[in-house]
């Protein structure tokens, strides 16, 4: 298989030309970091479009502020107010899933697929399609669809670059080597604010308590994945996409200062970590000006007040989700993509109060196991049917749920 993996050993001159740059999901958590490291560099970045799923205030805010030339919203009931507030500013605003898409399909230097869920998938793979670089948070599309969406970009020789912070530290530590010399593939994870409570306090943990984590302030839905440590298994599945290494060959280790994203061991028994602090900044700001380094504002890693790293197992007990999803890799890329819509549905559940937390990994094993009875077992061969299967999947998973809830 071929892999993101080495970037160029010679690497071309850098260009002083602003890079073009379109962000989907520009009002969520991705979105507002890649904004803010633009809005520092603001002669090294010219920012085409920017999309958002419903929220035109706030899209039309950061569409001024980041003179985007187009805006996109994927809920056309929310046309009138994205036009009106962009009125007189002279940038495009224009709604519907196929505007998003079009706002992903004009060409630039990268596009940063910060879209939430699976829901990103068609968008994304728009961008594929019109030859931009891809610098890529939204790790769902790889659940969802990895052979297929990495079999795309490598047909139309487009560069996939990892944004995800463990991802992108494996990137850093891959430069110059190839694949075949690699040993194992190292991802970290804090751990989530439940990594030390027990299986009864976690039964009880409301929503308010699993959103807040430890170390990272990001979304509500990666905020969730990542007190289950779901977010472990969906970020095993994306390194197996992404470098193209099998399950077998990709740890997990719980590292709670956050501090070391990723490492590689290579055959020869070295390992090489990447460590910043932990602000989704300095990825984005890698995959942004990649494969140059540009300065970057923020906080500065300063390992005398750190003064120790600690790592553990994870605890596959408490956290069922990595077994789950590390099961799904092994079983193949239908039940990927069902674990996917089953956990969006799961934790949608658990956000609005509907299903407990450790409920949430039980129902997407149930969804999985209930997919294979369905006779669902089979390779989606296509975009299209990878999205059917996965509307399949949310369709299986709801009827669990609603089956719960009259039980
Ligand atoms: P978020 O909820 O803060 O933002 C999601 C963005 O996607 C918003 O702009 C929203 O308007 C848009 N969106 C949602 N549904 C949409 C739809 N149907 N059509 C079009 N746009 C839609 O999420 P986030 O935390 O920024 O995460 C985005 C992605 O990046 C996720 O896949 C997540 O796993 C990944 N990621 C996030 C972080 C982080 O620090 N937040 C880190 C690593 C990876
Ligand atoms: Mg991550």
């Amino acid at each position: 298989m071929v892999s993101v993996a080495a970037s160029p050993a010679v690497q071309p001159e850098p260009s002083t030309a602003p890079r073009r740059v379109t962000i989907l999901g520009a009002t969520g958590s991705i979105g507002t970091s890649t904004l803010s490291v633009i809005a520092d560099r603001p002669e090294a970045f010219a920012v085409e479009a920017v999309t958002a799923f419903g929220n035109a205030e706030r899209l039309a805010r950061v569409a001024k502020e980041a003179r985007a030339r187009v805006a996109g919203i994927a809920d056309r009931s929310a046309y009138d107010a994205l036009a009106s507030a962009l009125a007189g500013s002279g940038i495009e605003a224009a709604a519907g899933a196929a505007a998003v898409e079009e706002a992903a399909s004009r060409p630039v230097d990268v596009v940063v697929a910060g879209i939430v869920g699976s829901a990103g998938l068609a968008p994304t793979m728009a961008a594929i399609r019109a030859g931009s670089k891809v610098a890529l948070a939204n790790k769902e599309c790889l659940v969802c669809a990895g052979d297929l969406f990495m079999g795309e970009a490598r047909k139309g020789g487009v560069k996939i670059l990892p944004l995800d912070s463990e991802h992108n530290a494996v990137f850093q530590a891959l430069s110059g080597h190839s694949i075949d010399e690699v040993d194992r593939i190292i991802l970290t994870g804090s751990g989530g604010p439940f990594r030390d409570w027990t299986k009864e306090a976690m039964a009880a943990a409301n929503p308010d308590q699993a959103l807040k984590h430890p170390t990272w302030s990001m979304g509500p839905k990666i905020s969730i994945d990542s007190a289950t440590l779901m977010n472990k298994g969906l970020e095993v599945i994306e390194a197996h996409h992404l470098f193209g290494v099998p399950e077998e060959q990709l740890d997990v280790v719980v590292h709670p200062q956050s501090i070391i994203h990723g490492m590689v061991a290579y055959k020869d028994g070295s390992v090489i970590a990447q460590m910043s602090a932990p602000d989704m900044r300095m990825p984005i700001a890698h995959c942004l000006s990649w494969p140059q380094r540009s300065p970057i504002g923020g906080p500065r890693l300063d390992l005398t007040r750190i003064g120790r790293f600690t790592f553990e197992r994870p605890d596959l007990d408490r956290f069922p989700a990595l077994r789950i999803a590390r099961a799904a890799l092994g079983a193949g890329s239908w039940a990927t993509n069902i674990l996917n819509a089953a956990n969006e549905v799961a934790v949608a559940a658990y956000l609005a109060g509907n299903i407990g937390f450790l409920e949430i990994a039980r129902l997407v094993e149930e969804t999985i196991e209930r997919a294979a009875a369905q006779g669902l077992s089979h390779a989606p061969g296509s975009i299209k049917d990878a999205l059917a299967l996965d509307r399949e999947g949310r369709r299986i998973a709801t009827s669990l749920l609603t089956r719960r809830e009259t039980a």
